[in-house]
């Protein structure tokens, strides 16, 4: 079967963004942020096929132990890990839409993944930082200089109160980093397309953000779509990292059903919806 037009460009697209498609296992398939992987750091943003869980079948939900089993997790985060290759012991967190940022010490630093935060940061090798996401926005931030990298989780909520400009204070403050020395990915979200906000959202970025306006369409009675890829984007930026090394995937959660879950689009038809996992560590200088 041909490839429709309008998925040919997205392919271009995502190419030219600087990701790269990656399969294993069960048909998983995920995008790799390439400069990243080239600077030393292995990636991932999952997509939904290749699991093992309902949502419905077949699905590579990554979290959310209150609605799928911790066995189908298990096997789904093991099928994604493998396509890095490797070594890897997994960290993440209780996601609460805040502020904290959690330094993860080491392989056994890595067990509390009911403590609450919105990043997470390490310099250890072989850690395997992880941010839950459908619909928000994952971030991924490295910095070969330092050997040091981070995965936040940026919902309009986190946008709006600066977690990624927040988990980059962090890095500085506990390993040195130079923000003029990270590269970042800006992973699969709810996009300008589709993500449509309240004016009580419109009205607090405006609030915060002297350039809101660039982030939004507006669309009826106050109504706004927001591009919150974009707000993160211009807070790396901010916080002096080179425009040039923010590298954006142009893929929608809400209007890429086939590849992504998206709490907005599932949440409402089915009442539950799975989660993506969006990855970054430093390889094990033993490990092969
Ligand atoms: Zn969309």
């Amino acid at each position: 079967m041909s490839m429709p037009m309008e998925m040919i460009t997205a392919e271009t697209e995502i190419a030219r963004a600087g990701f790269a498609w990656r399969e294993g296992e069960g048909g998983v398939r995920a995008l790799v942020c390439e400069p990243l992987e080239g600077e030393g750091f292995p990636n991932a943003f999952s997509t939904r096929g290749g699991g093992v869980s309902p949502f419905p079948e077949n699905s590579l939900n990554l979290a959310g132990f209150d609605e799928d089993s911790a066995e189908n997790i298990r096997e789904n985060r093991r099928r994604l890990i493998r396509l890095l290759g490797g070594e890897w012991t997994l960290a993440a967190c209780w996601q609460v839409h805040g502020l904290e940022v959690r330094v993860v010490r080491d392989a056994e630093d890595t067990q509390s993944e009911r403590e609450h935060c919105d990043a997470l940061t390490t310099r250890a090798p072989g850690v395997l930082l992880g941010v839950k996401t459908a619909d928000c926005v994952p971030v991924l931030l490295a910095d070969a200089r330092r050997g040091a990298c981070a995965a936040v989780h940026a919902g309009w909520r986190g946008t709006l109160a600066g977690i990624a400009g927040r988990a980059l204070e962090r890095m500085r403050d506990e390993f040195g980093t130079d923000p003029a020395e990270v590269s970042a990915a800006i992973g699969p979200a709810a996009r300008a397309c589709c993500y449509e906000v309240g004016a009580e959202v419109v009205n607090a970025f405006r609030a915060k953000f002297p350039n809101a306006d660039s982030l939004f369409t507006p669309t009826h009675d106050g109504h706004a779509l927001v591009d919150i890829q974009l707000a993160n984007r211009q807070q790396l930026v901010e916080a002096g990292v080179a425009a040039g090394r923010v590298h954006t995937l142009p893929l929608c959660t809400i209007c890429r059903p086939e590849l992504f879950f998206s709490y907005r689009r599932e949440k409402r038809l089915y009442g539950r919806t799975g989660r993506l996992l969006s990855v970054i560590g430093m390889r094990n200088a033993d490990s092969s």
